[in-house]
């Protein structure tokens, strides 16, 4: 099939998947709601799809007040005379569609469902143009807050969901995401992308010597820590227990190594006391593997290599920085590390 035909296919069966959610949500077939529910099936904003979905998921109202809200806060105008286009083609298609049923008399349709149909038909093909829609938007008044309200939860929602509970910092979810989002521009523009892994030395003496609560309170201390070697364009995670990822957009391995240098100096510069007990509790240190991403290889496959210098770090006394190249001249003996 040429692609302009699939294409066009594939605009139809949206169109009509989205007026069928229309009808089933019981909303008036107006350009806008339809604008905003093909713009919803085509899943063409993640935003837009979460808070349509949170509405539907709540059984909360979603009424033409709200779809005029959402219309305003999503739809692009430039596309106005797209969807002019689509609507009028759909229009088209239903009608013939319509006249067909008709005329193949299997369906009993009453006048009433005719009438239905072509009041909303007109109404559609009357304000198709979706400019002059957006100016009635635009016009309507009061200005209705509970989308606003709802978007201000989603990202809200969305900030939990990648934060770490302990330490406020990036979580594991959002490290992936930030590790892939890094290796996407590193292909893009050929930059380079290291990532490090750190990982408190002896965290389980801490913990058995001065509490549970004073070992949280190391692992917050390390994130802050963390965040103050680093620069904004860098994430720095909780990766899991008591263990930290850093990923370093545009950074060689020299320079990672560098990073990596300072963060393990600056924690075993801390000289920390617990808050519960006031108990002075050590010197801390930590342990840091260093790896670089090689263009198209699976990203497991570098945080494979930083783990393995994690452990060669460990090996070799702990409190120190390694790096891939190293596990080249050092094979790791992981009898040793433990
Ligand atoms: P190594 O130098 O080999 O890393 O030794 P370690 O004791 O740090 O490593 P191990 O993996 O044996 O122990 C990690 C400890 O970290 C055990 C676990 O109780 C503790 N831990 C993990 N998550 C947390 C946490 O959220 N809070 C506290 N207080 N402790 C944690
Ligand atoms: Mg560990
Ligand atoms: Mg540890």
């Amino acid at each position: 099939m040429p692609q302009q035909e699939q294409y066009r296919q594939r605009s139809y069966a949206l169109s009509r998947e989205a007026l069928e959610l229309i009808n089933e949500l019981g909303l008036s077939a107006n350009p806008i709601n339809y604008a905003v529910f093909f713009a919803y099936v085509e899943k063409s904003n993640d935003d837009l799809v979460a808070l349509i979905d949170i509405l539907r998921g709540n059984k909360r109202a979603l009424d033409d007040v709200k779809c005029h809200e959402l219309y305003q806060r999503f739809i692009d105008p430039s596309r106005a005379e797209l969807l002019r286009e689509t609507i009028s083609h759909e229009l088209h298609r239903q009608v013939s569609d319509l006249i067909d049923r008709l005329a193949k008399g299997k369906e009993v349709i009453s006048t009433a469902d005719l009438r239905d149909a072509a009041r909303d038909l007109l109404g559609m093909e009357n304000r198709a143009n979706a400019q002059q829609a957006a100016k009635d938007v635009n016009d309507a008044d009061p200005a209705p807050v509970e989308v606003t309200q709802l978007l201000l939860d989603l990202e809200e929602m969305k900030r939990e969901a990648h934060t770490d509970g302990l330490t406020g910092i990036a979580n594991r979810k959002a490290f992936d995401e930030s590790l892939r989002d890094a290796a996407m521009t590193t292909m893009e523009r050929g930059e380079p992308l290291s990532i490090l892994l750190i990982d408190i030395d002896h965290f389980k003496r801490v913990n058995d010597k001065h509490g549970h609560q004073a070992g949280d309170q190391v692992i917050r201390t390390l994130a802050k820590t963390l965040q103050q070697n680093v620069k904004g364009r860098d994430t720095t995670a909780r990766y899991g227990g008591e263990e930290f990822a850093v990923v370093l957009p545009a950074t060689t391995l020299t320079d990672a190594m560098r990073v990596a240098e300072n963060i393990r100096a600056s924690i075993e510069a801390l000289h920390l006391r617990s808050f519960n007990r006031n108990e002075d509790l050590g010197r801390i240190t930590a342990s840091v593997g260093v790896a670089t991403y090689q263009l198209g290889e699976p990203l497991t496959r570098v945080i494979d290599r930083a783990d393995q210098a994690l452990y060669l770090a460990k090996a070799n006394g702990r409190n120190c920085v390694m790096n891939q190249n190293d596990l080249l001249t050092q094979p790791i003996n992981r009898a040793e590390s433990a």
